[in-house]
């Protein structure tokens, strides 16, 4: 196999393994300790607070945005996040092999 196919097959394997654009998120994920409405509460006494509670924000024009995430979705939010970093990864190899090809292919000519 020359240099040429190699590239195009792994081009195909990066292509293949990329995750699906509809499954990627790009935020970040915090936790926060928070105390309730109710002053009676055991959280204003002690140092414990209720949570943690997941957020995600984004950054949109300047202001950041929060979403508070329930818990059932707290594992397909951090998947979205890994899959968009991974996603990036994948386009950076990507790039790279695009790059060789190009070259590669107008030598040929
Ligand atoms: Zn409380």
């Amino acid at each position: 196999m020359n240099r040429i196919d190699r590239l195009k097959q792994e081009q195909r394997k990066l292509m293949k393994s990329a995750p699906s654009l509809r499954k990627i998120l790009r935020t970040t994920i915090s936790k926060y300790y928070l105390t309730c409405g109710y002053k009676k509460c055991w959280c204003h006494k002690g140092k414990k607070k209720h949570g943690p509670f997941i957020y995600l924000s984004y950054s949109e024009k300047g202001k950041t945005k929060m979403y508070f995430v329930p818990k059932e979705l707290i594992k397909d939010v951090r998947k979205g996040v890994k899959n968009y970093n991974n996603l990036w990864e994948i386009i950076y190899k990507l790039c790279k092999i695009n790059r060789e090809i190009l070259w590669l292919e107008k030598k040929k000519r």
